[in-house]
């Protein structure tokens, strides 16, 4: 059975703001008193942005802590017997686009939904262990903020966080206990997606890589051809090896922080070869022509940002000292 996340494709129409019945904060863990959001019941939505209601409403904040979905999303969720929710109804009390205001309007739901998935957090094994809290393993409150950087980044850029696949509850629907805000499903829920052609889901397996799957559009649920031909983005390293991109960066003019070009395409296609360009780019940086080490160095830095590999004070001074202009903070 494969596990997907379950997200929304367009941010509108846009949930800015969700009410709901009850609305508190729980703790997540009774060692640290590490909370999280928990809402229940019936919810008021105000809505902005959209030109045409769709069967997944967005919103950030709240569009990804909460789950907002049409009636015959609904109506096919129990139809199905997909497991892992409770719903409620939804009224909105303000929406601000007019064209959405014209249009009639399909009931909505709000679902309250459970943890059911752990990740590993291998990167929390770099942070002493007394600032983590010894039961959840949650940055405690008092830890320096150099710490709290530290895994935002890594929660941001997922470069080490893992599902662990057997610690799924076994419910369709359902959220991490620990991880990226978000919420996942079991396949039933994409076949269903498929089945009855709902608008504005996406879906992307829950072990896909982050980076690749940022700028597509997810699994291609919608497509008349079931399976789907792919269920993980196109990689950006793809059609050359590791020494071929490596090769390509060599002989391009330094393009800029902004400018769409080959050596761009190189410093996207690096990171999925982990660690192992570092050596390399260490080289051009020392013995390189002036593009070259603008390069490298750049390419460093999204290997930094990207895969987290390590910088020592040293080597981020080097990188500086190359592309004075980089903003220090993309280093750490
Ligand atoms: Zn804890």
């Amino acid at each position: 059975m494969r596990i997907l996340t379950l997200d929304y494709r367009e941010a509108h129409p846009w949930a800015y703001r969700v009410r709901s019945e009850t609305e508190r904060t729980r703790f997540r863990c009774e060692g640290c008193r590490i909370s999280e959001e928990y809402y229940e019941g019936s919810a008021d939505v105000e809505v902005q942005d959209g030109a045409k209601w769709t069967d997944r409403i967005g919103g950030d904040g709240a569009g990804r802590a909460r789950l907002i979905i049409s009636d015959r999303v609904l109506e096919g969720l129990l139809e199905y017997g997909i497991t892992g929710f409770r719903a409620y109804p939804v009224s909105f009390s303000k929406i601000s686009s007019a064209r959405l205001r014209k249009l009639s309007r399909p009931n909505y739901h709000i679902l309250t939904v459970e943890q059911g998935i752990e990740f590993e957090q291998s990167f929390r094994a770099d942070i002493p262990n007394e600032w983590l809290c010894p039961n959840c393993k949650a940055l405690k409150r008092e830890a320096p903020q150099e710490y709290r950087d530290f895994i935002y980044n890594e929660i941001q850029w997922q470069r080490r966080l893992t599902p662990i696949l057997n610690s799924w509850s076994g419910l369709d629907i359902f959220r991490g206990h620990n991880g990226p805000a978000g919420f996942y499903c079991s396949e039933k829920v994409l076949e269903l997606a498929h089945e009855r052609g709902w608008t504005n889901f996406r879906f992307n397996m829950i072990d896909a890589t982050t980076r690749h799957t940022a700028w597509w559009a997810g699994i291609d649920y919608l497509s008349k051809a079931w399976p789907p031909e792919r269920w993980y983005p196109p990689a950006p390293s793809d059609g050359k090896t590791m020494v071929e991109w490596l090769t390509l960066l060599r002989s391009e003019p330094y393009p800029g922080p902004a400018v769409e070009s080959q050596a761009r395409k190189v410093y996207e296609a690096l990171p999925d070869f982990e660690e192992a360009p570092v050596p390399e780019l260490w080289r051009m940086v020392a013995e390189g022509n002036e593009d070259q080490r603008k390069n490298a160095a750049t390419a460093l830095q999204w290997l930094r940002r990207q895969v987290g590999i390590r910088l020592t004070d040293d080597e981020r001074q080097r990188i500086l000292a190359v592309r004075p202009d980089m903003p220090p903070s993309l280093l750490r």
